[in-house]
């Protein structure tokens, strides 16, 4: 924050519900309900559905005035029935917002005693199960959001009593579970590569079909697709856990390898040569099957694409920013291609961001002395901007102001992308989303040195107003 603001201005994270709703929307038959104001679940649902161009749909218990000052109980309860008589789902996610938060309503209370109005039970198989989540944004972001809602989504679902707990029946298979910033086609990526590698896997969540599902004539209420309800209760039994994201706590990795001694790997995102290979090591390691031919003949192409624009890329200056362990990753790869990331930043709070950030540039790039920030909003990055002179901006739609207004071309990347069409296709994940990230860089700059360059050059004359002799000259000086 800069001396002039008393506040956040222009946030650079978005709300906490959120990033739960970006964690139930991956589960089997879900649906998120907000208790709070309507407005919350309007904003977070609109921009949900800019940025994926799907549906999304969120109820609200939709608390006014009155609720605000008696507390929400009542409207709690009436939105849990609507979305029980409506929607049918197999599971309810309730997040609250800031305004539940500051009145003090006890919601794991409250749907307890709708449980019991109801005649609602414990059984996954035929119970409607209703899990609680504690999201105000004046707390955290949705960077936390995420992964306190897959949190509380592994502990319900695989409760057990501590005598049931050393009764393991190992499945064989591993748990995957990634950070919050992975598109849908990332998630088609990975579930590739776990088919061709792991056997079998449990995927949570699963996106994949959620936010990018087929166009049919039947619109259902809630999107098919999403991690299977009985997979998620078969998380205990697992190999291991496999934790995408180093920089955040992964809570349900941690909490299953705590709990059930399932053994949590965490590796970065793999975005990038080093981060891709790091996942691939780390993957052989667990299932103990070599990397096939195709992954290995992705990784020659990724080199020869970085031989191929090491000239144009070498040397510039960049400002990456977005979610802790996203910009992590994309760091680690602007390095590898000869990038310097003068301006490295989040707007989440983050406690490990700067230590992990100065470590991987220690390693790669000594020399370089990058602003690194972490938990600012736009106005700080704003000004760190105008200090560090980047020559592009890797990150989300949201820096498009700071692009437009200074003429820095923008690599739109991470969550979210709303004034552009395609965020669910883009594919930042492995080598093959390495080598898609590097063209879409490179040919940025080459677009913004051709804009820049465009004056001074000659353009053929079927293409240009017909000019004097001396307009011609001129315009090739
Ligand atoms: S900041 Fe709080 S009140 Fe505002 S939209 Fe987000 S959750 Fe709702």
């Amino acid at each position: 924050m800069t001396k002039r603001n008393y506040a956040t201005v222009n946030p650079c994270v978005m709300c906490q519900p959120m990033g739960s709703a970006l964690a139930f929307k991956g589960i089997e038959n879900t649906m998120v309900l907000y208790h709070g104001s309507q407005g919350c679940s309007t904003y977070m649902r609109l921009l949900l559905a800019h940025h994926f161009r799907e549906p999304v749909d969120i109820a609200s218990s939709s608390l006014s005035e009155k609720g605000a000052v008696y507390g929400g109980r009542e409207n709690l309860k009436k939105g849990l029935r609507n979305v029980i008589n409506r929607y049918n789902p197999k599971v309810i996610g309730v997040a609250t917002t800031c305004l539940a938060e500051t009145i003090g309503d006890d919601v794991p209370a409250i749907i307890r005693e709708f449980k019991e109005e109801q005649e609602i039970g414990d059984d996954p198989e035929k119970d409607i199960i209703i899990i609680p989540v504690s999201t105000p944004s004046y707390g955290e972001s949705h960077v936390s959001g995420y992964i306190k809602a897959l949190d509380a989504v592994v502990r319900k679902f695989t409760e057990k009593t501590e005598e049931e707990k050393t009764v393991k029946i190992p499945n064989g298979k591993l748990n995957v579970i990634p950070v919050e910033s992975l598109s849908p086609a990332d998630v088609r990526e990975l579930k590739e590569i776990f088919d061709v590698m792991a056997g079998d896997y449990i995927f949570l969540p699963d996106i994949s079909e959620t936010f990018d599902a087929p166009l049919r004539e039947d619109l259902p209420k809630i999107a098919p697709g999403g991690t299977p309800l009985s997979e998620i209760a078969d998380m205990p039994n697992s190999r291991a856990s496999l934790g995408l994201g180093t920089v955040s706590k992964n809570l349900a990795v941690k909490y299953l390898e705590e709990s059930y001694g399932v053994h949590g790997y965490d590796v970065p995102i793999p975005i990038g040569l080093s981060n891709t290979d790091i996942f691939f090591t780390e993957l052989v390691k667990i299932i103990g099957c070599p990397i096939p031919e195709k992954y290995q003949k992705e990784r020659g192409r990724l080199l020869d694409a970085m031989v191929d624009v090491h000239k144009y890329l070498y040397g510039v200056k960049a400002a990456v920013y977005g979610d802790p362990d996203f910009v992590f990753s994309l760091t680690t790869f602007m390095l590898e291609l000869g990038i310097n990331p003068v301006l490295i930043a989040t707007g989440s709070k983050s406690r490990d961001f700067e230590t992990k950030i100065r470590q991987i540039v220690e390693k790669t790039n000594p020399e370089l002395e990058p602003v690194v920030l972490n938990g600012i909003d736009f106005d700080t990055f704003n000004d760190a901007v105008s200090q560090c002179n980047p020559e592009i901006l890797i990150g989300n739609s949201n820096g498009r102001y700071i692009a437009k207004s200074r003429n820095i071309p923008l690599v739109r990347v991470g969550l979210p992308i709303h004034d552009r069409v395609g965020a669910q296709r883009i594919l930042n994940i492995g080598y093959r989303g390495a080598m898609e990230l590097l063209d879409r860089i490179t040919n940025t700059i080459l677009e913004a040195t051709d804009t820049f360059t465009a004056p001074r050059q000659a353009e053929p004359a079927a293409y240009t107003e017909k000019r004097s002799e001396e307009e011609c000259v001129e315009g090739l000086r």
